[in-house]
């Protein structure tokens, strides 16, 4: 069992295969994989040829889709779905995936990112005799669906998706087939694969590796694709527009051993580590370590550029249990204490480079910095492979308000005094988009959160969003 215990917060993963014998127990195999981004519940939709069933439940996947019930969910096609909450929304209405029906048809969705219009659009929707049965902003995209007066399933779900602003990367199960969609932007990601001759789409290619599929493409920005009985069948139905990939997936979210938006995320989180070393070097530092696991990738950078030992000076325990991921702050200062223990012998004495992939509130790094600094480091200097967080995200990461996020509040030394560290650096931003780009630039990124610059219009409503993330 693992968790991450961060005030990060990944918002859900999405898995669906199409005409597969084995369709369930995929989905199960895959969740597993995409447990990471989202911890708190979980489901699958499977067709049976005549009718889609679900089970959806709060807890992690071997929690909810024991192989007994897996058994009573017979069916060739289905999709399933992880999330995590933000605090107090933990509850089972808001598990995905969602399913409904219409007149003559069902569908199932589970959805990734966030909508920036949920509010204005819900409340328009209200107004027109809707009844929602979540706080989810995925079911806003339903309720529009069997509104439209289009022929078709796709038709339907692009006039809906056109009326929609933000972040959503989208499995859709029907009667017919599977469809996947990604918004124009491409905010988060969805990889196609094949799995014994069967389609296969996933938010990471690591559920791939996990199933034995493989990797053929990902699902381009805009772009959304019907998996049938004929075939794959792609369309663009959006207007095109820069893309705009979170880049934030590269410096934590998405799993190192999984490849998204065109590059390995292992490779990408040891280039932001080198380019941090060339640009906030340690001169006399004794060995560079990382706070596991996110610094891992980026800290071995570091330390291949800069030429410094590469030491593991914090070891992780990795049997705690969910009463630990409870995001409130008194639970999550427990939790540091419990989750990592730092190695004497790896540090006493020592002028240390602490490498870590970002801060957000601050109070997790102080705890750390303070187990480093009571296990007898002589210097601390931390060094941060993406820049400073001071911005929120309306796309479907849960970052604290901005009151909370510690770079808005603080200045560099004000920082490095709050969590304790002789030094203190952040790579640049222009240091992290060479380091993700790398050699094949592979498409424009999302850097709101960084830089306030956000891609789509924010509107005013999605400050105070009343609904959920996912
Ligand atoms: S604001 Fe930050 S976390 Fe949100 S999508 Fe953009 S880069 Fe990703």
């Amino acid at each position: 069992m693992t968790n991450r215990m961060t005030d990060k917060k990944e918002f859900c993963g999405i898995f669906g295969i199409f005409d597969h014998p084995n369709a369930a127990e995929t989905v199960y195999l895959s969740l597993y994989a995409l447990q990471h981004r989202g911890e708190e519940s979980c489901g699958v939709a499977v067709f049976d040829g005549r009718k889609i069933r679900h089970l959806t439940g709060m807890g992690l996947v071997p929690d909810v889709l024991c192989p007994e019930k897996l058994k009573t969910l017979k069916g060739n096609s289905a999709i399933g779905h992880v999330r995590y909450s933000t605090t107090g929304s933990s509850i089972l209405k808001n598990a995905q995936p969602f399913l409904i029906s219409h007149n003559k048809f069902s569908i199932s969705i589970a959805h990734n990112g966030n909508l920036t219009n949920a509010v204005r659009l819900r409340r328009e929707l209200e107004r027109q005799g809707a009844i929602f049965q979540s706080t989810m902003d995925s079911e806003i995209i339903l309720h529009l669906l069997v509104r439209s007066k289009e022929n078709t399933i796709e038709g339907r779900l692009a006039e809906a998706l056109s009326k929609c602003d933000g972040a959503y990367s989208l499995l859709l199960l029907t009667g017919e087939g599977l469809i996947g969609v990604r918004d124009p932007y491409g905010f988060r990601p969805l990889c196609l694969g094949k799995k014994d001759g069967s389609f296969v789409l996933a938010s990471e290619t690591c559920a791939f590796d996990l199933i034995g599929a493989e990797f053929i493409r990902e699902i381009a920005p805009g772009e959304m694709v019907t998996i049938s009985k004929r075939g794959l069948e792609p369309v663009e139905p959006f207007s095109p527009v820069p893309p705009a990939s979170c880049v934030f997936e590269f410096i934590y979210f998405a799993r190192p051993d999984s490849r998204i938006f065109g590059q390995s995320v292992y490779e990408v989180r040891k280039r932001l580590g080198m380019s941090l070393a060339h640009e906030s070097p340690v001169p006399g530092a004794d060995i560079v370590m990382s706070i596991p696991d996110s610094g891992n990738y980026a800290a071995l950078g570091y330390a291949q550029k800069s030429g410094l030992p590469f030491e593991f000076g914090m070891i992780r325990n990795h049997y705690i249990g969910r009463t630990f991921i409870q995001p409130s702050q008194e639970m999550r200062e427990h939790s540091v204490k419990i989750k990592l223990n730092p190695i004497m012998g790896v540090i006493k004495g020592k002028k240390v480079v602490v490498v870590e992939d970002s801060i957000v509130r601050g109070t997790t790094t102080g705890g750390r910095i303070k187990a480093i600094r009571e296990a007898g480091a002589k210097e601390i200097h931390m060094r941060i492979s993406c820049p400073p967080i001071k911005f929120p995200c309306f796309y479907g990461i849960d970052f604290p308000s901005r009151k909370q996020l510690i770079a808005n509040e603080l200045d560099l030394e004000g920082i490095a005094d709050f969590i304790g560290v002789d030094s203190l650096e952040y790579l640049s931003l222009e240091g992290m988009i060479e380091a993700v780009k790398g050699k094949a630039h592979c498409g424009g990124f999302c850097t709101a959160c960084f830089s306030g610059q956000y891609p789509t219009k924010v509107h005013k409503s999605a400050l105070k969003n009343p609904f959920e993330k996912k």
